[in-house]
C-alpha cells in the first residue's frame, strides 16, 4: 500500500524560491529555468505553439523485479483535460501515476512536466505543483484533519493567515465540517478521510490532479454522494485531472478522455463513446459489454 512518506514532505529549503502560480497562489520552485510554461518549453517554428502537454509519458516503462508492470508507454496529458486511467486490476494504472508524481523511477523512457524531464533536481518542486490522492486517503495517523491537510503549506512557512484562509475555501470546497478538522483519521468516516485527502491534494492549488481510486473503498451509497461531488469540484476548478477507476461508468462520468489499459500497455485511448462503438480490440469489446446490460449508453446517461 502506497503512502506519503516524511521524506516526500520534505521541502529542500535552500534551494527554492517562489514563482507565481494560478490565481495568486505561490509555490516554491527550485529554478525558474527548470520548469518553463508549455509555451516557452515548445519548439516547433516560429508562430506555431506546440502543445508539450502539462505531462507527458514518453516511452515510459517500469518493471518490478523481473515482472514487466509497464511497457513503453506514451501518454500526453493536456491541460484542463480530464482523463480516466481504466482497466483491470494489475494492468499498471498506478504505476503510471506513481511514476508522473516521480514516486518511481521509470527504467527506460521520460516523464516530462511542461516539457521538463522530471529528475532529482526538479522532482520536489514538481511535486508541489501535483495534488495525489489514494484510495484509502494515504493519511498520516498521527496528525489531525488540520494538520494532515496543512503540512505541506506549514514545511513551506506559508503565513498563518494564508494557511487559514486556504482551509476555509477547502472546507467550503469539499463540504467538510470545521469542527472535524481538530479529529485524528482513526475518528472520522470514510467518506470524511477522503474529503480531508482531497483537502490535502488540493491545498497548495496544484496544476494537475491525480486521483488513484479515491472512492473505491466507500460503501456506495457515500461513493455516490462524493462522485457527485468530486465532479462539482473538478467543474468548479477547472484543473486537469488524471483519475484512475476500473469502473467504466465512472471514468466516463468524470472524464473526457479514457485510456484503457491491459498489461501493462495502453490499449486504446479514446472518447467513451468510441470506446463503445468502435473498439480498438476484442479486448476493449469485452471489457466495454462485460458492463453491458440495459444498455451502456443508454445507462450511463442515468449515472449517478
Ligand atoms: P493497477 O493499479 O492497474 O491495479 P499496478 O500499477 O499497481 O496495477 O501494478 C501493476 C503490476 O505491477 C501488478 O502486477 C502489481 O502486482 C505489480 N506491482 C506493483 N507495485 C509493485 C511493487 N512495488 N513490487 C512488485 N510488483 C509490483
Ligand atoms: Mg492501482
Amino acid at each position: 500500500m502506497l503512502s506519503y512518506t516524511t521524506r516526500q514532505c520534505e521541502v529542500d529549503a535552500p534551494l527554492i524560491e517562489k514563482i507565481p502560480l494560478q490565481k495568486g497562489l505561490h509555490v516554491a520552485v527550485a529554478d525558474q529555468n527548470a520548469i518553463q510554461t508549455p509555451q516557452a518549453a515548445s519548439a516547433g517554428p516560429p508562430g506555431e505553439i506546440l502543445s508539450a502537454g502539462l505531462v507527458r509519458l514518453d516511452a515510459v516503462s517500469k518493471s518490478y523485479d523481473h515482472f514487466q508492470a509497464l511497457h513503453p508507454t506514451s501518454l500526453s496529458i493536456e491541460e484542463h483535460r480530464r482523463y480516466a486511467l481504466i482497466g483491470p486490476s494489475g494492468c499498471g494504472k498506478s504505476t503510471c501515476l506513481r511514476l508522473i508524481i516521480g514516486l518511481i523511477k521509470p527504467d527506460s523512457g521520460q516523464v516530462l512536466f511542461h516539457g521538463h524531464p522530471l529528475d532529482e533536481s526538479n522532482i520536489r518542486q514538481v511535486r508541489q505543483r501535483m495534488g495525489y490522492m489514494i484510495q484509502d486517503g494515504g493519511l498520516f495517523p498521527h496528525l489531525t484533519a488540520r494538520g494532515n491537510t496543512t503540512l505541506m503549506a506549514r514545511q513551506l512557512n506559508w503565513e498563518q493567515t494564508k494557511i487559514d484562509a486556504r482551509l476555509r475555501e477547502l472546507t467550503d470546497l469539499t463540504h467538510f465540517p470545521a469542527s472535524g478538522l481538530e479529529r485524528f483519521p482513526a475518528e472520522l468516516s470514510g467518506g470524511q478521510r477522503q474529503r480531508v485527502a482531497l483537502m490535502r491534494a488540493l491545498m497548495l492549488d496544484p496544476e494537475v490532479l491525480l486521483l488513484d481510486e479515491p472512492l473505491t473503498a466507500l460503501d456506495p451509497l457515500i461513493r455516490r454522494e462524493l462522485q457527485i461531488e468530486l465532479k462539482s469540484i473538478f467543474d468548479t476548478l477547472r484543473k486537469t485531472v488524471v483519475l484512475v477507476t476500473h469502473d467504466l461508468i465512472e471514468a466516463e462520468y468524470f472524464a473526457d478522455g479514457l485510456v484503457l489499459m491491459r498489461q501493462g500497455r495502453i490499449e486504446q485511448q479514446a472518447d467513451f463513446r468510441s470506446l463503445v462503438e468502435k473498439p480498438a480490440s476484442e479486448f476493449v469489446a469485452e471489457f466495454v459489454h462485460m458492463l453491458e446490460g440495459p444498455g451502456l449508453l443508454e445507462q450511463k446517461e442515468q449515472t449517478p
